[in-house]
């Protein structure tokens, strides 16, 4: 069932957004060669703590830490620990932030120190890619249409847009209904109502769409061994268009701005 959300319920979780996204911002500037992702992991719990909130991850179906952190050909769900984060590295950052009761989910891809003009463009890509999905979360629009438009132009680069893993209602649960995948056909799956919040979340592939899962039972890895990137927001349907709920002040997309929610607007 899908649930759409009060004007004072997408207040709450614009606040819970507010903290994810400071937090994210912070862990893109710690993201350095030298740095492990298991440091990251605990800026990013002492972050989330000291504003109040509770880091939805952990402890989530068993995963341990607050953060996921995917480098390079890992896809999404890579777990922190001691893996040094060197030059050239493509580095997945993916948070949520529970705060009175409600989620918000957000993610990023960004460059350890100097990468590859190929790397930099599938970052670059896969982050228009959400900003062409996030364009589409308007009244009246399927959600069929966001898949769509992620798809249209990850492929018109040459990329893979992974399939087994999708994005996602969020509200008083990470995970709600609808699924939100990242292909599909416009004008098919449910038709969009304000108050209808999604994390959108496309994971695009350099090479070959198809994924595997290593041993940890977590970590999702291209099967090519090529690089991945992926992005994700949290965004709430209003009358006036998209608001996107975890728009950070830091490394966005000149694009995302005209989608900042106002606060406290409607309550
Ligand atoms: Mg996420
Ligand atoms: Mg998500």
């Amino acid at each position: 069932m899908v649930t759409l959300k009060s004007a004072r319920e997408i207040e709450t979780m614009r606040r819970s957004g507010r903290i994810t996204a400071t937090v994210l911002s912070e862990l893109m500037k710690a993201a350095r060669p030298g740095i492990t992702t298991g440091d990251l992991d605990r800026l990013a719990e002492d972050g989330i703590r000291e504003r109040g909130g509770v880091p939805t991850f952990k402890g989530y179906h068993g995963f341990t830490a607050s953060i996921c952190a995917s480098v390079n050909d890992e896809v999404v769900h890579g777990i922190p620990g001691g893996r040094v984060l060197r030059e050239g590295d493509l580095l997945s950052i993916d948070i949520g932030t529970t705060l009175d009761g409600y989620v918000s989910d957000s993610a990023v891809t960004v460059p350890i120190g100097t990468i590859s003009p190929e790397a930099r463009k599938l970052m670059d890509v896969t982050q228009e890619c959400l900003m062409a999905g996030i364009a589409q979360m308007r009244k009246g629009n399927h959600v069929g249409d966001i898949g769509a438009a992620v798809q249209r132009h990850a492929e018109a680069h040459g990329y893979g847009v992974v399939r087994e893993l999708v994005g996602h209602g969020v509200g008083r649960e990470m995970h709600e209904e609808p699924h939100v995948p990242n292909f599909g056909q416009a004008g098919t799956g449910m038709e969009m109502r304000p108050g209808l919040v999604l994390a959108i979340e496309p994971m695009i592939t350099q090479g070959d769409r198809r994924v595997e899962i290593l041993k940890d039972g977590w970590t999702v890895v291209t099967a090519d061994g090529k690089l991945a990137a992926h992005f994700e927001h949290t965004i709430a349907v209003t009358e006036d268009g998209p608001r996107i709920l975890t728009l950070r002040d830091f490394g966005e997309h000149p694009d995302a701005e005209q989608y900042r929610p106002a606060q406290a607007a409607t309550v």
